[in-house]
Protein backbone atom coordinates (compact mmCIF):
# COMPACT_ATOMS: atom_id res chain seq x y z
CA UNK A 1 0.00 0.00 0.00
CA UNK A 2 0.83 3.41 -0.43
CA UNK A 3 3.58 4.69 1.73
CA UNK A 4 4.02 8.04 4.42
CA UNK A 5 6.54 9.90 4.88
CA UNK A 6 6.56 10.93 8.45
CA UNK A 7 9.62 13.59 8.30
CA UNK A 8 9.93 15.89 5.61
CA UNK A 9 11.46 19.51 4.72
CA UNK A 10 9.75 20.92 1.42
CA UNK A 11 10.88 24.56 2.57
CA UNK A 12 9.00 27.58 0.50
CA UNK A 13 9.04 29.30 -2.74
CA UNK A 14 10.92 27.91 -5.66
CA UNK A 15 12.34 25.31 -3.70
CA UNK A 16 8.92 24.15 -2.45
CA UNK A 17 7.99 24.10 -6.21
CA UNK A 18 10.62 22.15 -7.42
CA UNK A 19 10.82 19.27 -5.04
CA UNK A 20 7.22 18.88 -3.63
CA UNK A 21 6.38 16.30 -6.62
CA UNK A 22 8.86 14.30 -5.70
CA UNK A 23 7.41 13.05 -2.83
CA UNK A 24 3.74 13.52 -4.00
CA UNK A 25 3.88 11.05 -6.33
CA UNK A 26 5.05 8.43 -4.32
CA UNK A 27 4.12 9.21 -0.76
CA UNK A 28 0.04 9.36 0.19
CA UNK A 29 0.97 11.91 3.00
CA UNK A 30 3.74 13.45 4.62
CA UNK A 31 4.79 15.24 7.79
CA UNK A 32 6.23 18.67 6.84
CA UNK A 33 8.72 20.04 9.29
CA UNK A 34 7.83 23.63 10.43
CA UNK A 35 11.83 24.98 10.02
CA UNK A 36 10.91 28.07 7.85
CA UNK A 37 12.29 31.51 7.64
CA UNK A 38 9.98 32.76 9.65
CA UNK A 39 9.05 28.94 11.34
CA UNK A 40 5.87 28.03 11.45
CA UNK A 41 4.30 29.63 14.99
CA UNK A 42 0.44 30.20 14.41
CA UNK A 43 -2.19 28.70 13.13
CA UNK A 44 -2.16 31.56 10.28
CA UNK A 45 0.84 30.58 9.02
CA UNK A 46 0.45 27.00 9.05
CA UNK A 47 -2.94 27.02 6.97
CA UNK A 48 -0.98 29.76 4.15
CA UNK A 49 1.81 26.99 4.54
CA UNK A 50 -0.43 24.29 3.62
CA UNK A 51 -2.04 26.63 0.85
CA UNK A 52 1.00 26.90 -0.84
CA UNK A 53 1.89 23.60 -0.74
CA UNK A 54 -0.78 22.08 -1.85
CA UNK A 55 -1.20 24.67 -4.89
CA UNK A 56 2.81 23.81 -5.97
CA UNK A 57 1.74 19.80 -6.64
CA UNK A 58 0.90 19.33 -9.99
CA UNK A 59 -2.33 18.29 -11.05
CA UNK A 60 -4.81 15.28 -10.20
CA UNK A 61 -1.87 14.10 -7.23
CA UNK A 62 -3.78 13.09 -3.97
CA UNK A 63 -1.05 14.41 -1.66
CA UNK A 64 -1.80 15.53 2.13
CA UNK A 65 0.55 17.67 4.07
CA UNK A 66 0.51 16.76 7.60
CA UNK A 67 1.27 20.41 9.50
CA UNK A 68 3.76 21.13 12.17
CA UNK A 69 4.12 23.33 14.60
CA UNK A 70 7.22 25.26 15.78
CA UNK A 71 7.95 25.20 19.42
CA UNK A 72 9.55 27.84 20.87
CA UNK A 73 10.22 29.43 24.47
CA UNK A 74 6.91 31.81 23.96
CA UNK A 75 4.55 30.21 22.64
CA UNK A 76 0.88 29.99 24.29
CA UNK A 77 -1.02 27.29 24.92
CA UNK A 78 -3.74 28.52 23.07
CA UNK A 79 -1.94 27.98 19.77
CA UNK A 80 -1.60 24.24 20.59
CA UNK A 81 -5.24 24.16 21.81
CA UNK A 82 -7.04 25.54 18.94
CA UNK A 83 -4.56 24.65 16.07
CA UNK A 84 -4.37 20.91 17.67
CA UNK A 85 -8.65 20.32 17.40
CA UNK A 86 -9.23 22.54 14.81
CA UNK A 87 -6.98 20.20 12.71
CA UNK A 88 -4.46 22.16 11.52
CA UNK A 89 -1.33 21.04 13.03
CA UNK A 90 -0.98 17.11 13.42
CA UNK A 91 2.05 17.65 16.06
CA UNK A 92 4.78 19.93 17.68
CA UNK A 93 7.85 20.06 16.85
CA UNK A 94 10.87 20.17 19.67
CA UNK A 95 14.21 21.91 18.29
CA UNK A 96 16.79 22.55 20.96
CA UNK A 97 17.75 26.14 19.77
CA UNK A 98 20.59 26.21 17.43
CA UNK A 99 20.53 22.15 16.94
CA UNK A 100 20.32 22.63 13.17
CA UNK A 101 18.69 24.55 10.10
CA UNK A 102 16.95 27.45 10.96
CA UNK A 103 16.19 26.09 14.54
CA UNK A 104 17.82 29.57 15.86
CA UNK A 105 14.05 29.79 17.66
CA UNK A 106 13.76 26.96 19.03
CA UNK A 107 13.41 25.39 22.73
CA UNK A 108 16.57 27.09 24.93
CA UNK A 109 15.23 24.80 27.68
CA UNK A 110 13.30 22.39 27.72
CA UNK A 111 11.86 23.38 31.26
CA UNK A 112 10.45 26.44 29.81
CA UNK A 113 7.74 24.82 27.44
CA UNK A 114 6.25 22.81 30.42
CA UNK A 115 3.10 24.11 30.35
CA UNK A 116 2.75 23.64 26.03
CA UNK A 117 3.92 19.49 26.86
CA UNK A 118 1.21 19.62 29.75
CA UNK A 119 -1.47 20.95 27.20
CA UNK A 120 0.16 18.94 24.59
CA UNK A 121 -0.37 16.06 26.55
CA UNK A 122 -3.56 16.05 27.75
CA UNK A 123 -5.29 16.41 24.39
CA UNK A 124 -3.02 13.65 22.63
CA UNK A 125 -0.96 15.98 20.34
CA UNK A 126 2.38 14.42 19.34
CA UNK A 127 6.02 15.72 20.21
CA UNK A 128 8.58 15.23 17.63
CA UNK A 129 11.68 15.56 18.81
CA UNK A 130 14.98 16.65 16.91
CA UNK A 131 17.35 15.09 19.77
CA UNK A 132 20.27 16.46 19.93
CA UNK A 133 22.10 18.55 22.90
CA UNK A 134 23.49 21.82 21.65
CA UNK A 135 25.85 22.30 25.17
CA UNK A 136 29.51 23.35 23.41
CA UNK A 137 30.83 20.73 26.29
CA UNK A 138 29.25 18.07 24.00
CA UNK A 139 30.91 16.10 20.82
CA UNK A 140 28.82 16.93 17.83
CA UNK A 141 28.91 13.00 17.18
CA UNK A 142 27.85 12.51 20.80
CA UNK A 143 25.09 15.18 21.18
CA UNK A 144 21.78 12.14 20.07
CA UNK A 145 23.11 10.03 22.95
CA UNK A 146 23.59 12.93 25.68
CA UNK A 147 20.29 13.98 24.41
CA UNK A 148 18.70 10.97 25.18
CA UNK A 149 20.22 11.07 28.99
CA UNK A 150 19.98 14.63 30.24
CA UNK A 151 16.55 15.59 28.20
CA UNK A 152 14.52 12.81 26.73
CA UNK A 153 14.54 10.44 29.71
CA UNK A 154 13.53 13.14 32.77
CA UNK A 155 11.11 14.50 29.98
CA UNK A 156 9.27 10.80 29.40
CA UNK A 157 9.57 10.29 33.29
CA UNK A 158 7.46 13.68 33.90
CA UNK A 159 5.12 13.16 30.64
CA UNK A 160 4.20 9.71 30.57
CA UNK A 161 1.55 9.59 28.62
CA UNK A 162 2.85 12.13 25.96
CA UNK A 163 3.05 10.90 22.30
CA UNK A 164 7.18 11.14 21.53
CA UNK A 165 8.38 10.41 18.16
CA UNK A 166 12.35 10.68 18.33
CA UNK A 167 13.07 11.83 15.15
CA UNK A 168 16.21 10.97 12.36
CA UNK A 169 17.69 8.34 15.23
CA UNK A 170 21.50 7.68 14.35
CA UNK A 171 22.97 5.58 16.83
CA UNK A 172 23.22 2.45 18.46
CA UNK A 173 22.49 3.73 22.09
CA UNK A 174 18.95 5.74 20.86
CA UNK A 175 18.10 2.49 19.04
CA UNK A 176 18.32 0.75 22.30
CA UNK A 177 16.35 3.40 24.28
CA UNK A 178 13.44 3.41 21.67
CA UNK A 179 12.83 -0.22 21.93
CA UNK A 180 13.21 -0.32 25.77
CA UNK A 181 10.67 2.32 25.80
CA UNK A 182 7.87 1.26 22.80
CA UNK A 183 4.48 1.69 22.99
CA UNK A 184 5.12 5.41 23.96
CA UNK A 185 8.01 6.18 21.79
CA UNK A 186 8.48 6.12 18.34
CA UNK A 187 11.33 7.23 16.02
CA UNK A 188 11.63 7.87 12.42
CA UNK A 189 14.79 6.60 10.30
CA UNK A 190 16.07 8.28 7.21
CA UNK A 191 17.69 6.12 4.04
CA UNK A 192 20.82 8.00 4.16
CA UNK A 193 21.76 7.03 7.78
CA UNK A 194 21.03 3.33 6.40
CA UNK A 195 23.51 3.94 3.67
CA UNK A 196 26.28 6.01 5.56
CA UNK A 197 28.73 6.27 8.16
CA UNK A 198 31.06 9.31 9.09
CA UNK A 199 33.70 8.48 6.55
CA UNK A 200 31.88 9.11 3.64
CA UNK A 201 32.33 12.62 4.94
CA UNK A 202 35.80 12.45 4.20
CA UNK A 203 35.77 10.36 1.23
CA UNK A 204 38.99 11.59 -0.84
CA UNK A 205 37.65 15.04 0.29
CA UNK A 206 35.39 17.17 2.26
CA UNK A 207 31.81 15.68 0.86
CA UNK A 208 29.43 18.32 2.16
CA UNK A 209 26.23 16.46 0.47
CA UNK A 210 26.76 13.80 2.97
CA UNK A 211 26.71 16.31 6.08
CA UNK A 212 23.15 15.94 7.74
CA UNK A 213 22.50 16.66 11.45
CA UNK A 214 22.08 14.80 12.76
CA UNK A 215 25.22 14.06 11.74
CA UNK A 216 26.27 10.59 10.26
CA UNK A 217 27.97 8.49 12.83
CA UNK A 218 30.57 5.18 12.91
CA UNK A 219 29.59 2.00 11.42
CA UNK A 220 28.57 0.38 14.45
CA UNK A 221 25.52 2.88 14.48
CA UNK A 222 24.58 2.52 10.76
CA UNK A 223 24.58 -1.14 11.33
CA UNK A 224 22.41 -0.91 14.39
CA UNK A 225 20.08 1.77 12.65
CA UNK A 226 19.69 -1.35 9.54
CA UNK A 227 18.72 -3.65 11.93
CA UNK A 228 16.75 -1.72 13.31
CA UNK A 229 14.29 -0.65 10.55
CA UNK A 230 14.30 -4.24 9.02
CA UNK A 231 13.44 -5.67 12.33
CA UNK A 232 9.80 -5.51 11.70
CA UNK A 233 9.28 -3.39 15.06
CA UNK A 234 6.98 -1.06 15.03
CA UNK A 235 8.32 1.62 17.02
CA UNK A 236 10.92 2.20 14.05
CA UNK A 237 9.15 3.33 10.63
CA UNK A 238 9.81 5.54 7.81
CA UNK A 239 10.57 9.72 7.31
CA UNK A 240 13.24 10.81 5.01
CA UNK A 241 14.29 13.88 7.06
CA UNK A 242 14.71 15.07 3.38
CA UNK A 243 16.12 18.37 3.16
CA UNK A 244 16.98 19.77 0.31
CA UNK A 245 19.58 23.09 -0.13
CA UNK A 246 20.67 24.69 -3.11
CA UNK A 247 23.80 23.88 -4.71
CA UNK A 248 26.00 27.13 -3.28
CA UNK A 249 24.68 26.37 0.07
CA UNK A 250 26.09 23.02 0.53
CA UNK A 251 29.24 24.31 -1.43
CA UNK A 252 30.32 26.65 0.65
CA UNK A 253 33.03 27.24 3.17
CA UNK A 254 29.96 27.21 5.92
CA UNK A 255 28.28 24.75 3.93
CA UNK A 256 24.20 23.81 5.06
CA UNK A 257 23.21 20.40 6.86
CA UNK A 258 20.90 18.18 4.99
CA UNK A 259 20.31 16.02 2.05
CA UNK A 260 17.49 15.94 -0.83
CA UNK A 261 16.65 12.45 -1.06
CA UNK A 262 13.15 12.48 -1.74
CA UNK A 263 13.22 11.63 -5.28
CA UNK A 264 14.76 8.35 -5.17
CA UNK A 265 13.74 7.82 -1.06
CA UNK A 266 11.80 4.52 -1.64
CA UNK A 267 14.23 3.05 -4.02
CA UNK A 268 16.74 3.93 -1.21
CA UNK A 269 15.40 2.42 1.78
CA UNK A 270 14.58 -1.07 -0.19
CA UNK A 271 18.17 -1.10 -1.54
CA UNK A 272 18.67 -2.03 2.33
CA UNK A 273 15.48 -4.06 3.28
CA UNK A 274 16.91 -6.03 0.34
CA UNK A 275 20.33 -6.53 1.08
CA UNK A 276 19.38 -6.96 4.86
CA UNK A 277 16.87 -10.11 3.35
CA UNK A 278 14.19 -8.58 4.30
CA UNK A 279 11.67 -7.00 1.93
CA UNK A 280 8.99 -8.61 3.55
CA UNK A 281 9.49 -6.13 6.20
CA UNK A 282 9.16 -3.46 4.16
CA UNK A 283 5.22 -2.60 3.84
CA UNK A 284 5.33 -2.54 7.56
CA UNK A 285 8.15 0.21 7.77
CA UNK A 286 7.22 2.26 4.75
CA UNK A 287 3.27 1.77 5.68
CA UNK A 288 1.73 0.69 8.48
CA UNK A 289 3.84 1.01 11.49
CA UNK A 290 3.97 5.53 11.13
CA UNK A 291 0.08 5.38 10.31
CA UNK A 292 -0.74 3.01 13.46
CA UNK A 293 1.56 4.93 16.12
CA UNK A 294 -0.27 8.64 15.48
CA UNK A 295 -3.88 6.71 14.94
CA UNK A 296 -3.78 7.61 11.08
CA UNK A 297 -6.22 5.25 9.06
CA UNK A 298 -3.92 3.28 6.32
CA UNK A 299 -3.65 4.29 3.19
CA UNK A 300 -6.27 2.46 1.08
CA UNK A 301 -3.85 3.21 -2.66
CA UNK A 302 -1.79 0.95 -3.69
CA UNK A 303 1.97 1.88 -5.67
CA UNK A 304 3.74 -0.87 -7.42
CA UNK A 305 7.60 -1.37 -7.15
CA UNK A 306 9.87 -3.34 -9.20
CA UNK A 307 13.65 -4.83 -9.36
CA UNK A 308 14.77 -2.70 -11.76
CA UNK A 309 18.25 -0.67 -11.73
CA UNK A 310 17.94 3.10 -12.31
CA UNK A 311 20.52 5.71 -13.01
CA UNK A 312 20.17 7.97 -10.25
CA UNK A 313 20.99 11.93 -11.76
CA UNK A 314 23.17 13.74 -10.69
CA UNK A 315 20.45 17.23 -9.96
CA UNK A 316 17.35 18.42 -9.37
CA UNK A 317 16.57 21.83 -11.69
CA UNK A 318 14.97 24.59 -9.37
CA UNK A 319 13.07 27.06 -11.94
CA UNK A 320 11.98 30.83 -11.59
CA UNK A 321 9.60 31.40 -14.18
CA UNK A 322 10.13 28.62 -15.57
CA UNK A 323 14.17 29.67 -16.37
CA UNK A 324 16.68 26.97 -14.56
CA UNK A 325 18.14 29.09 -11.83
CA UNK A 326 19.55 26.33 -9.32
CA UNK A 327 19.97 22.76 -8.27
CA UNK A 328 20.21 20.55 -5.82
CA UNK A 329 22.05 17.64 -5.63
CA UNK A 330 20.32 14.19 -5.12
CA UNK A 331 21.41 11.48 -2.53
CA UNK A 332 22.77 8.62 -4.69
CA UNK A 333 23.53 10.95 -7.14
CA UNK A 334 25.45 9.45 -10.39
CA UNK A 335 24.78 5.87 -8.48
CA UNK A 336 22.63 3.12 -9.40
CA UNK A 337 20.19 1.80 -7.63
CA UNK A 338 18.33 -2.13 -8.00
CA UNK A 339 14.67 -0.61 -7.59
CA UNK A 340 12.49 1.42 -9.22
CA UNK A 341 8.85 2.71 -8.73
CA UNK A 342 6.69 2.36 -11.66
CA UNK A 343 3.35 3.08 -10.51
CA UNK A 344 2.85 5.69 -7.89
CA UNK A 345 1.00 8.21 -7.10
CA UNK A 346 -3.16 7.79 -6.70
CA UNK A 347 -5.25 10.36 -8.68
CA UNK A 348 -7.59 13.06 -6.99
CA UNK A 349 -11.18 11.34 -8.03
CA UNK A 350 -13.06 14.95 -7.90
CA UNK A 351 -10.89 17.96 -8.15
CA UNK A 352 -12.37 20.89 -5.71
ZN1 LIG B 1 14.52 17.23 9.81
Amino acid sequence: MQPDDLHLHLRDGDILKAVVASTARVFRRAVVMPNLKPPITSVKQAIKYRERILSAIPDRINFTPLMMLYLTDHLSKEVIETGYKEGVFFGAKLYPANSTTNSSDGVTDIRKIDSLLETMQSIGMPLLIHGEVTDLDVDVFDREAYFIERTLIPLLSRYPSLKVVLEHITTKEAVEFVENNKGKLGATITPHHLHINRNSMFDGGIRSDFYCLPIAKREKHRIALRKAATSGEPCFFLGTDSAPHLRNFKENSCGCAGIFNAAFALESYLEVFDQENALDKFESFSSIFGAKFYGLPLNSERITIVKSPQLIPNFLEVKQNDKIIERIVHFHAGKILEWSVVSSYSIVQSKL
